[in-house]
């Protein structure tokens, strides 16, 4: 690990000074960052430690909930509020990491996770163009079974690994950010980015922002929700395929409203409204979660070592719709 230097600013303003040094980075719970530190494949000048800020409060607000950035994801997934009315958030973080790895980061540093790729994290391989824009992407030709089947582009195959991320897509949660030029609001949807031709940009935020909050908009249908995450291990093991699934029936029993967002697939949560348009009006049922699949991951392409994946997926959001629905 190369040299840096370490401040721990007292307040958001103090961060955001702290932040305008060359080569600064805004470091939270650490669970991905140090890792990148230890490998080499990060190195800041100026770590700006964050995690002690005073935006570490979960409370109701205009109507949903607003989590603070500096929130423990173990402690989101267990307060009542998230659990009672965002309840496939807290099954996310839940389902996430190992406990204790939960009991470290934060809610802001999960949003800010790196995309996973064995050929990113490791900088002995030269070919990697989210580490050296125009190096090339050695997971192209390499082994890919964990790689993008959605959105990726011939510059960049990696996948986003967070499954808080996929339950935040679903909800439509709003980032909220402050930096050099003020506040401002960003809708999930907004907040990652697909690689096209940058892929070492892996979010919109602009220079020295700092996220200070995570809105949760009111939900009044969050009773039947279902995170769903295939993975190769029971633990501590990333999505090959993940599902948040929120389903809402009227008292005839047709969907009223649904959710849906996949993780594991896509450089950023895959979330296709017209997937969820085409459940509403029908019954819970195999034939409609199915065609609702189908539109989820219309435009497919896998690669070399992922082609189970697009089946899988399929699979993956008939069965979470499936459990949704299935909650009284
Ligand atoms: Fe790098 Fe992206 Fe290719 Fe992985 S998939 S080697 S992160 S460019």
């Amino acid at each position: 690990m190369r040299p840096f230097q370490y401040t721990r600013p007292a307040s958001v303003a103090n961060a955001l000074v702290s932040i305008a040094q060359p080569g600064s980075k805004y470091l939270g719970g650490g669970t991905n960052l140090v890792d990148l530190m230890r490998m080499g494949t990060e190195s800041p000048a100026v770590l700006v430690d964050v995690h002690r800020l005073p935006l570490a409060t979960i409370e109701e607000h205009a109507g949903g909930v607003r989590i603070g950035a500096m929130v423990r994801n173990s402690d989101a997934a267990e307060h009542p509020l998230v659990r009672e009315r965002y309840p496939v958030v807290s099954q996310a973080l839940l389902s996430g990491a190992s406990a204790q790895l939960r009991n470290m980061a934060t809610m802001g540093g999960n949003l800010m996770q790196r995309t996973r790729c064995e050929y990113f994290y490791d900088p002995t391989f030269q070919e990697c163009n989210k580490r050296h824009p125009g190096s090339g992407c050695a997971a192209i030709p390499g082994y890919n079974r964990m790689h993008a089947i959605l959105g990726a582009s011939p510059q960049c195959i990696a996948v986003h690994p967070s499954d808080l991320c996929v339950a935040l897509a679903a909800v439509e949660a709003v980032v909220q950010v402050r930096g050099p030029r003020g506040s401002r609001s960003i809708p999930f949807a907004d907040f990652h980015r697909l690689p096209g031709a940058t892929p070492a940009i892996d979010t919109n935020l602009r220079p020295g922002e700092l996220i200070t909050a995570i809105d949760l908009p009111p939900m009044p249908w969050p009773r039947r929700s279902h995170y769903l995450k295939i993975r190769d291990r029971h633990s501590y093991a990333f999505a090959l395929v993940s599902v948040a699934a929120v389903l809402d029936l009227d008292s005839a029993g047709a969907i009223r409203n649904a959710r849906l967002a996949m993780g594991g697939v896509a450089h950023k949560p895959w979330r296709v409204p017209a997937a969820e348009q085409l459940l509403v009006g029908s019954k819970p049922g195999d034939e409609v979660f199915r065609a609702a699949a189908n539109e989820l991951v219309r435009g497919a392409r896998p690669h070399r070592y992922n082609g189970f994946k697009v089946e899988l997926a399929r699979r993956a959001v008939v069965r979470a719709l499936s459990s949704a629905a299935a909650l009284v």
